[in-house]
């Protein structure tokens, strides 16, 4: 394999990590010929970290390592393009890959969407708002709403149709803050007492 290592600045060649099984790209590291050596010899993926100056094996802290499945070079020999068995989520936020959102980054999202149900309902604009108008039809409504979207779900987890499961999943997580709301409640209320039964 004869890679051309003197295209890019400081001889590190861009590596392409990609999942063997789902295809799923994974993250980017750059080598340098002794980080390839070394990602051969280990089997064990191996890059030259530009922040640590030196080589890094990934996983070395985390133990989240990349098995080396086989290594492509691309068609004018300067990017590789490596397929990997990876050991637990490769991206150190937390993701298996560093595109996707971390769970912390996601949870932060559904705090902000019981923010956005709040005002909804302090706006009581029943015309303009499907929440408003929910919640102007009363809790009794709002739970049987719930209800039906749990049945939903059920429905959908016997299908293998996961689209559909996890919009019937969306739909019944939004109808259950909606009536967490409704009782005054939030999230985290639910979450704390989660907490306590952990003691
Ligand atoms: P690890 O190699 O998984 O033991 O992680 C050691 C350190 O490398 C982390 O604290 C991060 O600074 C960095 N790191 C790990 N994984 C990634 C990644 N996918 N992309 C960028 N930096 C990473
Ligand atoms: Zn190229
Ligand atoms: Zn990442
Ligand atoms: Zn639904």
């Amino acid at each position: 394999m004869i890679i051309d290592f003197e295209k890019h600045p400081e001889g590190l060649v861009p590596a392409i990590i990609q999942d063997a099984q789902t295809k799923n790209v994974l993250m980017l590291g750059y080598m340098n010929q002794d980080a390839l050596d070394k990602t051969k010899k280990t089997n064990l993926v191996t890059f030259y970290s530009r922040s640590k100056n030196r080589l890094w094996t990934k996983g070395e802290e985390s133990g989240n390592v990349l098995n080396l499945v086989d290594i492509k070079l691309d068609c004018d020999h300067d990017t590789l393009l490596i397929s990997v068995n990876p050991k637990g989520p490769t991206c150190h936020k937390g993701s298996d890959t560093c595109w996707n959102q971390s769970n912390e980054e996601s949870y932060g999202f559904v705090t902000k969407l019981e923010d956005t149900i709040t005002s909804r309902i302090e706006s009581a604009d029943a015309q303009k708002s499907y929440v408003a108008s929910l919640f102007a039809k009363g809790i009794n409504k709002i739970a049987q709403k719930v209800g039906e979207e749990a049945v939903e779900v059920v429905i959908e987890a016997k299908d293998d149709n996961d689209k559909l499961f996890l919009e019937e999943s969306a739909d019944l997580l939004f109808h259950y803050l909606m009536l967490l709301q409704a009782k005054g409640y939030k999230m985290n209320d639910v979450v704390s007492v989660l907490k306590q039964r952990e003691k």
